[in-house]
């Protein structure tokens, strides 16, 4: 074998093995066209799915979800609901009993599939609940594309969950993950859960939808209304067109979406205004007393695209929608569903600003949601706090935007039913459990790192996580990659203690001596998640002075931090259970010292971490 052979055998194997890790992902484009029966709840739907396989892998068989089948009695989202009881989810239940059990047979949600076809010749399908798994005539190869047609018709469900019919803020219909959806397949396979009641997850789309609905519907949808001038309420001018049947078509475009979700009412009102540099946004709802909020948020709305698009990284699509859909809110595409009526501005503009703040954190960064629930609703919850702050300044200053969330946390580990927030998010037990786990434990994620790594690095991270991932589909190994390279720290272990065990923090003040000169402060780890510790006094003279003592895994400090500047100590290893620390000050001098002035660490036990000295 000669070397230049050698070379190029090496650089040939060099390759393969670095396309095998390659990061890919599928691409669908649908087109459908929908007949809707406004009367009865049901609609006909033709879609034609062209569908592109990134992967190098071979697909014999697709998936496809059909949630709306969850909503019949026997369901497994029924099963779900009656063997959690009091657990589960409150909005599927009365009195803990499931009210999916006892929908009468022509209001149960459903989607029958009449045929589907791969490039015109028809394949077999099984259906199990909420799943249907088709069998291809020809596998599609990698970097490949085929084409599926489908007919079908659908019943909207009379259970509100998200989706259904005539709910009780009087919205006639919320049509969301409506329609048969391929379901996603990546690294880790298939993405084939079963709908009981939580997340979604799909591959990056393109749509055209076409809706043909009586004449007297205005829809909200989160997508690109090509024909306003045709239909009701978009256009002043419109001149409606209408067929046989007294229907009117409304087209829908939308790009590099994971779904396409809409509402339909007679009553609806459409408002819209421009973020400068920012989208449009329009406001569909009933106006009515109850709605009246909707008018005063335009601002707050305003500011908060703005702020997104300043600190974490741009809004990419044209257009968002706030639909009034009138089941808690619900984020889609370029749009969300949400209850319209609210009994304060801050509750609306909250509500407004979590579904908004999907838009990064599930829709661009579009995680899979049921196995990492906590990336999406925890760092959803973390743009919530740190912007309401912002819009609605606490009436008392708080040390920093998220110490309620950091309060609730702490009171909920004492009920002692915590599950590990890196649990799959429609298994965990209890339904409290899952919203701390996934809520409040994937806020804190990013609050403590924060903490760790200071505030202007984790900026950095998040900036960065968004340059290199919008519209894609990060992992949580992906975010921990550009957190370690810009902190320049070691923080696997963080992610592991935090997000996969319900360990907790809990370090103390365990004694001070002082001296003539100085004092000493025994400190100490009385918890189960090492962490680097800040500590500061507060001198006599009303001066800040701030130490920090990394934790030796870090393997390295933190440079800078909005909260101050640190004097660094030296490492404090994490098998050691107390660390001394002497600092130049004597009793005279102080007039309190403690941990963590800024309130960020999430430390279970605050009783012992301030000392005030008399
Ligand atoms: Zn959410």
């Amino acid at each position: 074998m000669n070397k230049g052979f050698l070379i190029i055998l090496t650089l040939f194997f060099g390759l393969l093995s670095a396309q095998k890790n390659a990061y890919y992902q599928q691409h669908a484009q649908y087109k459908m066209d929908i007949d809707v029966d406004a009367k009865n709840f049901t609609y006909n739907g033709n879609q034609t799915l062209i569908y592109t396989n990134n992967s190098p892998d071979e697909l014999n068989v697709v998936y496809y979800h059909l949630y709306w089948n969850a909503f019949k009695p026997g369901s497994m989202m029924d099963q779900r609901v009656a063997s959690q009881g009091k657990n589960g989810d409150s909005r599927l239940q009365k009195n803990g009993i499931s009210t999916l059990a006892s929908i009468p047979k022509e209001e149960e949600g459903a989607q029958n599939i009449h045929w589907i076809k791969q490039n015109g010749k028809t394949l077999q399908f099984e259906i199990q609940g909420t799943v249907m798994k088709v069998y291809l005539n020809s596998p599609i190869k990698p970097n490949s594309s085929t084409t599926f047609t489908m007919e079908w018709d659908a019943v909207i469900p009379m259970q509100i969950r998200r989706a259904g019919r005539n709910n009780r803020e009087g919205i006639d219909m919320t049509v969301t993950q409506w329609y048969p959806k391929i379901a996603e397949y990546d690294y880790d396979g298939w993405a084939t859960f079963d709908y009981i009641g939580r997340e979604f997850h799909a591959p990056f789309a393109d749509f055209e939808v076409n809706i043909k609905i009586d004449k007297n519907y205005v829809i909200g949808a989160g997508g690109t209304l090509e024909n306003p001038n045709e239909v009701k309420g978009y256009d002043a001018k419109a001149n409606i067109k209408t067929n046989k049947d007294n229907k009117a078509t409304w087209r829908w475009t939308a790009k590099n979406m994971l779904d396409f979700a809409w509402a339909a009412d007679r009553d609806y009102t459409v408002e819209s205004f421009v973020v400068l540099d920012g989208p449009k946004i329009y406001y569909v709802y009933q106006k009515s007393e109850k709605t009246k909020y909707w008018e005063e948020s335009k601002p707050y709305v305003t500011k908060f695209f703005q702020i997104m698009n300043a600190t974490y990284g741009r809004y990419v699509y044209p257009s968002y929608s706030f639909i009034q859909g009138g089941d808690g809110g619900m984020e889609y595409g370029m749009g969300t569903m949400m209850l319209g009526e609210a009994t304060s501005l801050n509750g609306l503009v909250g509500l407004m600003v979590h579904e908004g703040g999907h838009s990064w954190n599930q829709q661009m960064m579009a995680y899979n949601e049921s196995v990492r629930p906590w990336m999406d609703e925890g760092f959803t919850s973390y743009y919530d706090d740190y912007i309401m702050h912002q819009l609605f300044p606490p009436k008392t200053p708080q040390a920093n935007p998220f110490t309620v969330s950091i309060d609730r946390y702490r009171t909920f580990v004492k009920k002692g039913i915590e599950e590990p927030a890196g649990w799959l998010g429609d298994h965990h037990d209890n339904g409290t459990a899952y919203s701390f786990a996934t809520y409040y434990k994937g806020e804190l994620f990013l609050v403590q790192l924060g903490y760790i790594m200071g505030e202007q690095n984790l900026a950095l991270v998040m900036k960065e996580f968004y340059n290199e991932w919008n519209l894609k589909h990060p992992t949580d190994r992906d975010f921990m990659h550009i957190a370690q390279k810009i902190a320049g720290m070691d923080l696997k272990w963080f992610l592991h203690y935090w997000i996969n065990t319900t360990k907790t923090i809990d370090y103390g003040i365990k004694d001070v001596k002082y001296e003539e000169n100085y004092t000493t402060i025994i400190l100490e780890n009385k918890g189960t998640v090492p962490m680097p510790v800040d500590f500061s006094i507060l001198t006599t003279d009303k001066k800040v002075v701030n130490f920090q003592i990394p934790l030796n895994m870090t393997h390295t400090w933190k440079t800078k931090d909005i909260y101050g500047d640190f004097k660094t100590e030296a490492y404090w290893p994490w098998t050691q259970k107390e660390y001394t620390l002497t600092i130049p000050y004597n009793k005279s001098q102080i007039s309190a010292l403690g941990i963590d002035f800024s309130q960020r660490l999430a430390d279970v036990n605050l009783e012992d971490n301030l000392v005030e000295v008399k």
